[in-house]
């Protein structure tokens, strides 16, 4: 796989597509790479090569054998990791620091995970009395779910598609990937290193293109893809849903979040910003789990306004390898042109623009870049877009609230339900509170702070069921109950 061209993988090998789309570098919006885009035909021969590979050695593979496998997967991304970092960072515009300590070691991360605990998950048996008085026993077995479908964005390529083929892959399921058209070189490396460590041709399958009339549409639609997990947008994944109704087709589905923080005036105030700082900011606000509301209580709502604006303005925007750089660019010059009418949108809406609010100058070739200002408003109801709509760049609104009540309401009134962080010194509150948020996942005085044993999911439209530890292996596996009577 050359850097300049980025290849599908199907059954063991790198191939071409129907046509070629060009991946332009977010910091400067140059053309770096040529991708190729997987027509009918390549999706077709993926899905013809992923059913082939379930009925060959991996079909029949033991969990300790693929267990081993899968740690030799990790242990190749290890290896090439600082190939992974350039690459990823070059599709993204991420800081190679952040890459450094989240993406790339959490993808080898995700295989031993799950190489790990297929191996040490118990199964239910119900022994039961029959007519005769001599009895059965029932047992439940987990047996792989086929071809798996798995549609990623852009935001955490390598992270969020492991996050998916390690369950998939452990549960001895085949796989065809089908990443974001803006991140495709993570998908592609991987190939080389599923290789190397063993896994067979066409457990794993790369296909490059869009959505609609492309890869995508083609994967979902796909009648020998047995279940789908996607994450991105909550509108796609309606879209996937749709395709895959009339196959009564399993999907999982990690979407959107308008997600809140709630800073109570017990909090511990240094804290909070690390933590509204990292959430609101971190990978330029282009995390599902980032938090685009924050109410403060009112006694500190000043105090806490001023202090994060100042954590914002000391944000470094910069390039990948500018080692000084907290902040990189957005993925792409359409994301950033999304970001910004937003941005409009609010000052319009009459929004106080605390700090940011638009493009900052860049230098030299770098003007072109999808550079955006950390932004931070405040004075907005919460009926307004800007309260409502995910925005998913590196923005927030502040308001004050009053009482816990209020507090708990506010949080709860949004269409999404994916997360929700807690802050306060009060640990009766703290219980008190995060058991009525509506949200998949609640942090107390933390943000990202992730156990990958634990589920991991969104409520309302935020998604469908839940990843992480067990909760994966639900998705990845069909269960069938044996009964034997004795
Ligand atoms: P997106 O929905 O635009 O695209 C995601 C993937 O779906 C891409 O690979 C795209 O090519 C593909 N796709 C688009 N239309 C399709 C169709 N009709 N059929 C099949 N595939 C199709 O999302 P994005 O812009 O890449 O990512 C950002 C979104 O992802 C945000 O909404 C963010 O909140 C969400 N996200 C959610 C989580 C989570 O865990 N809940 C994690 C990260 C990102």
């Amino acid at each position: 796989m050359s850097n300049s061209r980025v290849l599908n993988f199907i059954d063991g090998a790198y191939a071409e597509g129907r046509a070629w789309f060009d991946k332009r570098n977010p910091c400067d919006n140059a053309v770096v790479a040529q991708v190729a885009e997987a027509g009918e035909a390549e999706v077709e021969r993926a899905v013809q090569a992923a059913r082939k590979a379930l009925k060959g050695p991996w079909g029949k593979s033991t969990i300790e054998e693929r267990a081993a496998i899968l740690h030799r997967v990790a242990d190749g991304i290890n290896r090439r990791f600082e190939e992974f970092l350039e690459v990823e960072c070059r599709d993204t515009g991420k800081p190679k620091s952040l890459a450094r300590h989240l993406d790339i070691p959490r993808g080898a991360a995700n295989f031993r995970i799950f190489a790990d605990l297929v191996k040490n998950v118990p199964t239910e048996a119900f022994p039961m009395s029959t007519p005769d008085g001599k009895g059965a026993i029932n047992y439940a077995v987990r047996r792989p779910k086929g071809v798996i479908g798995v549609i990623c964005p852009w935001n955490l390529p390598l992270l969020l598609m492991t996050w998916k083929v390690g369950p998939a892959l452990a549960c001895g399921n085949a796989v065809i990937v089908k990443p974001s058209e803006e991140t495709p070189t993570t998908a592609a490396l991987l190939g080389e290193v599923m290789r190397e460590a063993g896994v067979p041709d066409g457990v794993y399958n790369v296909i490059h293109g869009f959505g609609p009339g492309s890869a995508g549409e083609f994967l979902t639609r796909h009648p020998g893809v047995n279940a789908v997990t996607f994450t991105g947008e909550t509108r796609t994944g309606a879209a996937i849903m749709k395709a895959g109704a009339d196959l009564i087709r399993p999907v999982s589905l990690e979407l959107g979040g308008k997600n809140p923080a709630l800073v109570f005036a017990d909090a511990d105030l240094d804290k909070a910003i690390e933590g509204c700082m990292r959430s609101a900011f971190a990978n330029s606000g282009q995390v599902c789990l980032g938090t685009e509301r924050i109410f403060v209580q009112r006694p500190v709502f000043d105090e806490f306004v001023a202090r994060l604006t100042e954590g914002a303005e000391a944000l470094v925007v910069g390039t990948p390898d500018d080692a000084s750089s907290t902040m990189g660019p957005l993925v792409s010059r359409e994301h950033q042109s999304k970001v910004l009418s937003y941005y409009d949108k609010a000052r319009e809406l009459g929004a106080e623009i605390v700090t940011g609010g638009g493009s900052p100058a860049m230098p030299g070739a770098l003007a072109e870049g999808a550079w955006v200002q950390p932004t931070i408003w405040t004075g907005l109801d919460d009926d307004s877009a800007i309260m409502r709509e995910e925005i998913f760049g590196p923005c927030c609104h502040i308001s004050p609230f009053d009482d816990e009540d209020e507090a708990i309401a506010r949080a709860n009134d949004t269409e999404y339900g994916l997360a929700c962080s807690v802050w306060t010194e009060n640990s009766s509150k703290a219980h008190r509170v995060a058991g009525q948020i509506d949200t998949g996942l609640v942090w107390v005085n933390s943000w990202f702070l992730r156990d990958l044993r634990t589920p991991f999911g969104g409520s309302k439209r935020s998604g469908i069921g839940r990843e992480g530890g067990v909760h994966s292996l639900e998705f990845y596996t069909e269960l069938t109950n044996i009964c034997v009577k004795l």
